[in-house]
């Protein structure tokens, strides 16, 4: 009984949350980005406002771009980077390290244009893993590059390569020792993401992480498979995922988002809520969130976890920043 105002809340919040983010006319242009999910567990005041503070400088990388009608990929992969190059998220600089101390880096990004895209996984000295991303999708004929062969394609397209521990931060070494002591549990938060529709109704979507801290060596996540933890598709919507990478993969969420549009004509928003917490919620796992955007640049960000680090924007003058629920 006592869960029944609970829910009645959580709906209510749900509802006003969305008329906050939506209006009715079409967006000129539109962007999300997050910065992870998870729990709160252990955030100060100061640390939540350091956060505040990068979300919102990360959007205003994206929407000075977009204001100047750059292309929807570009906006995506150049968010995607300042966020990789911050050392306060799990992506790029600030990653965090696998079960051996090492890091190892996944990005995907997909243009909804055409449906190209680019993805690299298990790589250890791209300084920017998104870049790479890019060129597999632009230079080469395939999707997915992985590890040493990633890495030495990366190098003949020029990109900057760096030693291991260019990644590294005191934060990050601290929370693998943790875990290895068994006084944490591997966390799945600081995944880096951004969706946009440019000036010419075309849909992108980039995620970058250092996957799960305390991970398999080798292990892969959801971010550089398409359909799991990256896709756009400009007759539908660009997505992008955080959160427990194996969950992601076994239910392909960001094209079950896509597909819930396509063939049944669900809204953005239904799409995104039925998936994380229809689908996600009913499996075993830590869960997580997604950030979409649709043709029409109607926004939806939707989590089960305590929070989500996410920020927005449209050309219709709707702007925001927010962590918790
Ligand atoms: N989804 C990522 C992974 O499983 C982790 C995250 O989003 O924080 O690799």
């Amino acid at each position: 009984m006592r869960k029944i105002p609970t829910l009645l809340f959580l709906l209510a919040s749900a509802l006003i949350f969305t008329q906050c983010v939506n209006t009715d006319t079409k967006e000129e242009w539109a962007i999300v980005l997050h910065g992870g999910a998870g729990s709160a567990a252990g955030m100060s005041p100061s640390e939540r406002d350091h956060y505040m503070d990068l979300l919102n400088q990360a959007l205003e990388t994206g929407t000075a771009m977009l204001e100047q009608g750059a292309r929807a990929i570009d906006v995506a992969m150049q968010v995607v980077v300042w966020m990789e190059d911050c050392p306060d998220f799990n992506a790029g600089k600030g990653a965090v390290v696998n079960s051996e101390g090492i890091h190892e880096l996944d990005a995907a990004l997909m243009n909804g244009r055409d449906l190209k895209a680019g993805a690299v996984a298990g790589v250890r000295d791209i300084r920017n893993p998104i870049l790479a991303a890019r060129h597999v999708m632009e230079d080469t004929p395939h999707v997915l590059l992985i590890g040493e062969g990633a890495s030495a394609f990366a190098a003949s397209a020029g990109l900057t390569m760096v030693p291991n521990e260019y990644f590294s931060t005191p934060k990050r070494l601290e929370q693998i020792r943790r875990i290895r002591e068994q006084k944490e549990n591997p966390d799945p938060k600081g995944t880096v993401g951004c969706v946009v529709l440019d000036k010419n109704g075309n849909l992108a979507a980039a995620t970058s992480t250092g996957g799960m801290s305390g991970k398999r060596w080798g292990r892969v996540g959801d971010v550089p498979v398409i359909g799991a933890g990256t896709y756009a598709n400009n007759n539908t919507v660009a997505v992008s995922g955080t959160g427990h990478g194996e969950l992601w993969i076994r239910r392909c969420v960001a094209f079950d988002i896509n597909a819930l549009m396509d063939y049944k004509g669900y809204s953005v928003e239904e799409a995104a809520r039925e998936v994380i917490f229809n689908k996600i919620d009913t499996m075993e796992g830590s869960g997580g969130g997604v950030i979409c955007v649709d043709k029409n640049g109607r926004i939806a960000m939707e989590f089960n976890t305590d929070i989500m680090y996410r920020a927005w924007a449209t050309a219709g003058g709707l702007r925001g920043t927010a962590i918790e629920h």
